[in-house]
């Protein structure tokens, strides 16, 4: 609960924060945003993770600060004379790469932050809901409830980044007025813009992460009548088009983009087997589809790691696998596939039988 982090964060000195194995906008921006906030109250914070966050992200004010966690004493030395170790963004030991069990394991009170579904069960104290738009929208939580007069536009910039990422730029069905007036607050508590933050964001795309792009949209395919679409994006793709992986980023939702697409998959190729994300429009969930599969996350945006024989065999098994958790729409009727001119050429006849009546 909150009144339990904010206690621990009064009660206690020492702090380490970890996320995600490639740290987004709201992992990355809501440990930026904590450790920041943790370092204006006169705490000590670590931030360490397993790998490197998302290279797009490394404009964020502070984001040399996070280590990458490379066994070295005196990261081993801060996770181990920490009172507080909080996991943000992921509920799964797995996903936060080889510091999960070293957090797992550690002396501190583990504290998990986080707005996804299903929490492990290893957490001395959860902060959790899943409404939640954003980790992001949890920090500012702690932050207004204990000290909003440190929010200054560092933290602002990274609260915003969390927020505006995790909600497709405020379109998602997690934003709630409520949500618009924390996005306020923190405009003018931190006297930020929006727009620097969405162009930085959105609008410094690289000319081989568009070839990409072009080359996933080519092989958008559509099945069950239209209702899932998917593409994929091979390593020769990125090869050939000499873009980075995380080019790749938001792809996935040009193809929930189409028309009648309830439910939109992206199946990534990597040296072991695929990564795949699941997206779906607000009435449809994705979440039990990705764990069957190995993973998890959200009602409308999950994602998994499957190892198989084959690229080509997990798609087919993973889209096989959709009817199972997706109720689509039967065929429609051969009526509805009528071209424009033929069926107002129908309605002319139905007309002139009801008018002979
Ligand atoms: P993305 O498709 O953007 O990589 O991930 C979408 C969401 O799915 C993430 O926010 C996260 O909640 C979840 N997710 C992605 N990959 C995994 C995974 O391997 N395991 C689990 N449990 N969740 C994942
Ligand atoms: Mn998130």
């Amino acid at each position: 609960m909150l009144d339990d982090v904010l206690a621990l964060i009064r009660e206690n000195d020492r702090f380490f924060i970890t996320t995600h194995l490639g740290a987004d906008g709201d992992a990355l921006g809501s440990q930026l945003a904590l450790g920041r906030f943790l370092e204006k109250m006169g705490k000590t914070v670590a931030m360490v993770n397993s790998d490197e966050h998302d290279y797009n992200l490394d404009w964020m004010p502070g984001a040399e600060q996070v280590e990458v966690y490379d066994g070295a004493l005196s990261q081993q030395e801060a996770l181990a004379e920490a009172d507080v170790a909080f996991v943000l963004d992921t509920n799964d030991e797995e996903r936060i790469g080889k510091v999960g069990s070293l957090v797992r394991d550690a002396t501190a009170t583990t504290v998990l932050i986080d707005h996804h579904l299903d929490p492990e069960r290893w957490f001395d104290v959860l902060f959790v809901r899943d409404t939640a738009a954003a980790t992001g929208e949890l920090i500012y939580e702690i932050i207004d409830g204990l000290a909003p007069e440190h929010l200054d536009g560092a933290i602002a910039t990274a609260l915003y980044t969390a927020i505006v990422t995790d909600t497709g730029s405020f379109r998602y069905s997690s934003v709630t007025p409520a949500l618009h007036r924390i996005i306020a607050d923190i405009l003018e508590r931190g006297g930020i813009e929006p727009a620097p933050i969405h162009e930085t964001i959105y609008d410094r795309k690289s000319m081989p992460g568009l070839r990409l792009l072009g080359r996933m949209l080519n092989r958008i395919r559509l099945r069950y009548d239209g209702q899932l679409g998917y593409s994929v994006v091979t390593q020769r793709m990125v090869e050939d088009t000499g873009a980075s992986w995380d080019d790749k980023q938001g792809f996935v939702n040009y193809v929930l983009s189409i028309e009648g697409v309830k439910a939109a998959l992206l199946f990534s190729e990597t040296d072991d087997g695929a990564k795949i994300s699941f997206r779906s429009e607000a009435d449809v969930r994705v979440d039990e589809w990705a764990r069957h599969f190995g993973g998890g996350g959200h009602r409308n945006a999950s994602g998994a790691y499957v190892k198989r024989p084959t690229f080509e065999k997990t798609i087919e098994d993973v889209i096989d696998a959709a009817a199972d958790y997706i109720a689509f729409e039967p065929r429609h009727a051969p009526d509805d596939d009528l071209s424009p001119e033929d069926q107002s050429y129908l309605e002319t006849l139905l007309d002139a039988a009801s008018d002979s009546n």
